[in-house]
């Protein structure tokens, strides 16, 4: 239906403003969130393919809201994205991550890296390095054990600035992977002039892996950045049959279900402390 506002007619499509309400809620319930503190962190372990054994782990934002239950990723993030609340989120990741490998450092139950996902807000803030800094120092952990995960669509807008924040991450000792690789429109003149140690193949690669082509695909993918001299993550690995083929085009790491899903940080820790008597 339509309404009469002046001159124009407004048009109302009942999905469209569902969306917009369902989309303000959230954004409510984010702000509140913020406040109470109900964005945890959940890591998903990253393992050698060979060895079987944990090699790093992601950590991956929670929002559990007393009311509405834990709402995924896929939904708010990308409100998040919009509003630039992913600010204020991706620091309070940041800094319970670090403040879990900490504790894990400490007693030695881990010395491995843990990756976090950087928004393309985040990573064009313009003092991104001092607040990370800032974070680091706080929970006393050297930034040799953080990763950040960032996609091509963040460093693809603008390359060569992308490259100067990229640099000055790297020379903190601070590694950078290139998530969901493939399914932007990043290009290899610029993935080899980035300072990236690792890639990390997208999900939808790896279940392609079912056909002839997709194998081939894959295995092209690991050459590139084994010719890059990147390291190889896997992502959202979950049958056995994937490891054998995965082993075999020489991926050195796998992520997902297969192994682990995310766990909360007491999974985790129990999770840390079985790997040890292996
Ligand atoms: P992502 O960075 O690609 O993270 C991997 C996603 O795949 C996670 O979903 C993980 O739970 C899921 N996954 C892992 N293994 C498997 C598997 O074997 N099978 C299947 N079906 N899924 C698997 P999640 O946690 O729901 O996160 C979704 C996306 O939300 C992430 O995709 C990332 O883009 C974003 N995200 C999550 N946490 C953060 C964060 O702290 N900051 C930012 N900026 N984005 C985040
Ligand atoms: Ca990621
Ligand atoms: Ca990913
Ligand atoms: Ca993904």
């Amino acid at each position: 239906h339509a309404k009469k506002k002046g001159n124009s007619y407004l048009f109302f499509n009942d999905t469209m403003n569902r969306q917009a309400v369902k989309r303000l809620q959230i954004e409510n319930l984010m702000r509140f969130g913020l406040k109470e503190d109900h964005f945890e962190v959940y890591y998903q372990p990253k393992m050698n393919i060979r060895t079987g054994k944990l090699t790093g782990m992601e950590a991956l934002v929670r929002f559990i809201t007393p009311k509405k239950g834990i709402i995924s990723p896929g939904v708010f993030i990308p409100i998040a994205e919009e509003t630039g609340q992913i600010i204020e989120i991706g620091e309070v990741v940041l800094n319970k991550a670090c403040r879990d490998v900490k504790k894990w450092l400490d007693d030695g139950l881990f010395s491995g890296r843990v990756a976090v996902n950087l928004s393309a807000k985040q990573f064009s803030l313009p003092d991104l390095t001092s607040r990370i800094d800032v974070i680091l120092q706080k929970n006393e952990l050297p930034s040799y054990f953080l990763e950040l995960e960032i996609t091509e669509g963040t460093v693809m807008d603008d390359p060569k600035d992308a490259i100067a924040i990229m640099r000055s991450l790297s020379a903190r000792g601070i590694h950078l992977a290139m998530d969901d690789f493939g399914t932007g429109y990043s290009s290899l003149a610029y993935l080899k002039q980035f300072p990236l140690n690792t890639l990390k193949v997208d999900k939808a690669f790896i279940d392609d892996m079912k056909t002839e082509r997709g194998r081939n695909m894959v295995d092209s993918i690991v050459t590139i950045a084994h010719n890059l001299d990147l390291h190889v993550v896997a992502e959202g690995v979950e049958q056995a049959d994937q490891i054998e083929i995965l082993k075999k085009l020489n991926c050195e790491t796998v992520q997902g279900y297969y192994y682990s899903k995310p766990l909360s940080k007491d999974e985790f820790t129990e999770f840390l402390k079985q790997q040890q008597t292996k």
